[in-house]
């Protein structure tokens, strides 16, 4: 299959927090992949904006050792990476005070394409918008890029977007949730809508429930002070997950254009229905004593992990979601994460109802079709379909997979997908705001949030327990099981 790789067109990209680690292991590194693959022009530049005092030189030495841990061996060409390190500059400059603005005005060139990626702290985007402004480096055309997490609950997020509004345009805001910029994800568009296949199953009739999942094998380890004041709702189901959701249950845009999807997302959102607290599970991991942790060591507990014994955030949550609208009444969404479990797995899976008439008798392998959209590992989609076992011995069943790996079906462009950050950054570049997060997204996903997380601070909810490495906690499992369906198998 031959590259299409279309140059976006040149560009002043300053990041704000140019020092910091998403520069370093995300930001830096999606752009040298660009770069390597001839779509970043040559004449653009990229210019590192933070508190520390370092010059281009020093910049530049920093953006390599970056490079070099965060990028794969085999990709980092030593000629390409001088060429790319070129177009690197910095300024030294503070947020909240008046040091480095008139320099970063001088160094930004007329005609170009100018964005802004605020890699800080949530409460300096006000004092970033306000002196861009100020400083007469905001143009009506010019972009910015905002990080998660973009609120804590509704009335900050409102909040947030004020600050923001006052000095752009929402047609200038980009608001990042990486996973729509996973390959699947946008997969899972093209496969509803570009195929006529799915849709007409792609509703209650024919869905018995979805499951997404997003496991890690990893605790909170240093990110503990930060995760504790979050928690798994928080930090994926309002975002991510919730994104995730709306791709698969909204309703075909109008056309494959920004606001068109956003719109249809929306309305996704604002279907959905409270949810009762027997609807949901928390839990947090349990530590190991002794040796008998994964490396022969004692491992920490989720309170100890983040050192307050009387916490009580969740590490871990299951919740069954109803989307209340035609299309989905009567098919729940059962969303889960968590931390410490069995296996490293983010999928989708519809689940469709059984056939509705048994043909072939009773039959114990008999199961119900399952589409998987895998964001991990192995990017890729799965239908499970049943088949007549090969052989004699009558009209045996079974399941087979109609896999589609994108390594297998695409051969070597299959595997050099690239990373959501890559993807995204070009697309703020080349203007197109599909694939981010409108400001009426965010807060409508806060406004069903705020009553469940309010629901349990007043109830005093604690968390149950669960193992490191397993499945979650017990009651997780009752939360299909009373519903006669049951999780799929995280796996290791
Ligand atoms: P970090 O602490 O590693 O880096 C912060 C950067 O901001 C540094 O470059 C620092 O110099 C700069 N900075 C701090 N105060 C400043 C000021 N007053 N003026 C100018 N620059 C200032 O943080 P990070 O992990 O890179 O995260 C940046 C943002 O991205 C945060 O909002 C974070 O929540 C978000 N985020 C980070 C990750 C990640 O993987 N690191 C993932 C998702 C979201």
């Amino acid at each position: 299959m031959v590259s299409r790789v279309i140059p976006v067109d040149p560009f002043d990209l300053v990041i704000f927090g140019g020092t910091g680690d998403l520069a370093k292991r995300k930001i830096l590194p999606g752009l040298f992949i660009r770069f390597r693959a001839g779509q970043m022009p040559e004449d653009s530049r990229i210019i590192g904006a933070a508190r520390a005092d370092l010059d281009d030189a020093g910049f530049r030495k920093m953006a390599q050792a970056a490079l070099t841990e965060f990028v794969a061996r085999d990709k980092l060409d030593a000629e390409v990476m001088g060429r790319f390190l070129q177009r690197l500059h910095y300024v030294s400059i503070d947020a909240t005070g008046e040091g480095g603005w008139t320099e970063l005005a001088g160094l930004m060139r007329p005609g170009v394409v100018r964005a802004f990626y605020f890699s800080v702290a949530p409460s300096l985007f006000g004092d970033l918008a306000e002196r861009l402004h100020a400083h007469g480096i905001a143009e009506p055309q010019s972009r910015i890029v905002v990080e998660k997490p973009f609120g804590r609950d509704l009335a900050s997020a409102e909040a947030l977007n004020a600050v923001l509004a006052a000095h752009f345009d929402e047609r200038q805001i980009y608001r990042i949730d990486h996973y729509l910029g996973k390959e699947t994800v946008q997969n899972l568009m093209a496969v509803r809508f570009a195929n006529i296949l799915f849709e007409p199953v792609w509703n209650a009739q024919y869905v018995d429930h979805v499951q997404i999942t997003v496991a890690e094998t990893v605790g909170v380890g240093g990110r503990g002070s930060y995760y504790d004041k979050s928690g798994a709702m928080r930090d994926m189901v309002q975002n991510h997950m919730m994104q995730l959701l709306c791709l698969i249950a909204m309703e075909p845009p109008y056309k494959f254009d920004p606001n068109a999807v956003r719109d249809e997302k929306l309305k996704v959102i604002r279907a959905l229905e409270p949810v009762p607290p027997e609807d949901i599970v928390r839990g947090q991991y349990r530590g190991v004593p002794g040796k008998d942790g994964r490396d022969g060591k004692a491992e920490p507990s989720y309170v100890e992990d983040v050192g307050d014994p009387q916490s009580r955030t969740e590490s871990y949550i299951a919740l069954k979601v109803r989307v209340a609208n035609w299309r989905w009444q009567g098919t729940p969404f059962y969303l889960r994460t968590g931390k410490k479990l069995r296996g490293r797995t983010s999928e989708i899976a519809i689940v469709f109802k059984e056939a509705p008439h048994s043909l072939f008798g009773e039959n114990e392998s008999w199961k119900a079709n399952v589409l998987t959209i895998r964001l991990q590992p192995n990017e890729g989609m799965n239908l499970s379909v049943m088949i007549k076992e090969p052989g004699p011995g009558g009209m045996r069943l079974t399941d087979v997979p109609l896999d589609m790996s994108f390594a297998d079906a695409l051969g070597e462009e299959g595997t050099d997908i690239p990373d959501a950050y890559e993807r995204l950054i070009m697309d703020v570049i080349r203007g197109n705001q599909t694939l981010f997060m409108r400001g009426d997204e965010v807060e409508a996903a806060w406004a069903w949030t705020d009553p469940i997380i309010k629901g349990w601070e007043e109830r005093g909810d604690r968390p149950r327990g669960y193992d490191p490495y397993s499945s979650g906690p017990e009651d997780a499992l009752m939360l299909l099981h009373r519903d006669g369906r049951r999780w799929r198998e995280i796996r290791e």
